[in-house]
């Protein structure tokens, strides 16, 4: 029942300011009226967006909804995304809205999966927390429904060190703009700029009075970005290199395999990413970064940081 991927099926995606890179990223494979996509490497359930947003259903779950099911991670890296950004996680409104910001250059993002959830799940804070998340971004749907949303998140946040800031889109009230149409309009080049320039309000939930400050003109993509970047390559992918020789990357971006040195490997099962400056292993799963660094003895991202930040 798949479909090929055809420069049809690229054409629409391309529509919506998506390239073929972010398409493959997300494993999206055209089905039916829409998009199959995986979800979580642990997770064999794929969830299909129909194509058309007015169509009934716009979302399904195939062949049905897992148990284990928590934040959209198509690939497992959300940790390193937020830890790379850091602590900062952009809360979107949808699966679409991930696509879009990963397409604007923005991968520490992830959504829930009834979207602009009535209630919140149980599971939200302690996973915002494993995540090591400090800030929490959102730009809701300009309705009630998005706006109560936010309220919920803030509430459920309440007392916790976990900051939320509300981003105000620039489109009028119930127009159903959303991230996706401003990456359409602005391109994937400025949407960081265009997000830095919407008025952001601090939401901060106190019991019978919920209060929304709104802040001024935020920088929300410091240099702590780049400097983990300069570390994770410079540092922990230098050193990974010299030790393990692998090959340099292929068009997705990772290293012929090699023999994975976290488990007792026979076969060569483990590949580099040079995108996440890490090791996924097809037996014993991804290993991040600081895993990496803490193995082989370097220079830690702290002290790196300290030293970088110092006068
Ligand atoms: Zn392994």
């Amino acid at each position: 029942m798949s479909t090929a991927i055809t420069p049809f099926w690229i054409e629409r995606l391309a529509a919506r300011g998506l390239s073929e890179g972010t398409i493959a990223h997300f494993g999206l494979t055209p089905r039916g009226e829409g998009w199959q996509y995986p979800v979580h490497p642990a997770i064999e359930a794929m969830r299909w967006k129909a194509f058309d947003s007015r169509a009934t259903p716009k979302y399904l779950w195939l062949p049905n909804k897992p148990d284990a099911v928590r934040f959209y991670d198509c690939d497992g890296w959300l940790h390193d995304s937020v830890t790379g950004a850091g602590g900062v996680l952009w809360l979107a409104s949808g699966e679409a809205d991930v696509w879009a910001l990963w397409e604007g250059g923005i991968p520490n993002a992830t959504s829930l999966f009834d979207g602009e959830a009535r209630k919140i799940p149980a599971w939200f804070v302690p996973r915002l927390e494993a995540l090591d998340v400090q800030t929490l971004h959102m730009a809701p749907d300009r309705d009630p429904t998005g706006r109560q949303f936010v309220l919920n998140v803030a509430r459920s946040l309440a007392n916790t060190g976990i900051r939320v800031l509300m981003h105000r889109l620039p489109f009028p009230p119930r127009s159903k703009g959303d991230i996706g149409r401003l990456l359409v309009e602005m391109g994937a080049a400025n949407l960081q700029t265009a997000l830095n320039e919407l008025r952001t309000y601090e939401v901060v939930f106190e019991p019978f009075r919920e209060r929304v400050r709104q802040l001024p003109l935020p920088n929300l993509f410091s240099n702590h970005r780049e400097l983990y970047e300069q570390w994770s390559v410079e540092v922990v992918e230098a050193a990974a290199q010299m030790t393990w020789d692998f090959s340099g990357p292929d068009r997705k971006g990772f290293s012929k395999n090699f023999r994975c040195p976290f488990h007792d490997d026979r076969h060569p099962s483990a590949g580099w990413s040079y995108r996440s400056h890490g090791v996924h292993c097809f037996a014993c799963g991804y290993h991040g970064t600081k895993e990496i660094a803490e193995m082989l003895a370097v220079l830690p991202w702290e002290q790196f940081k300290a030293e970088r930040a110092a006068p």
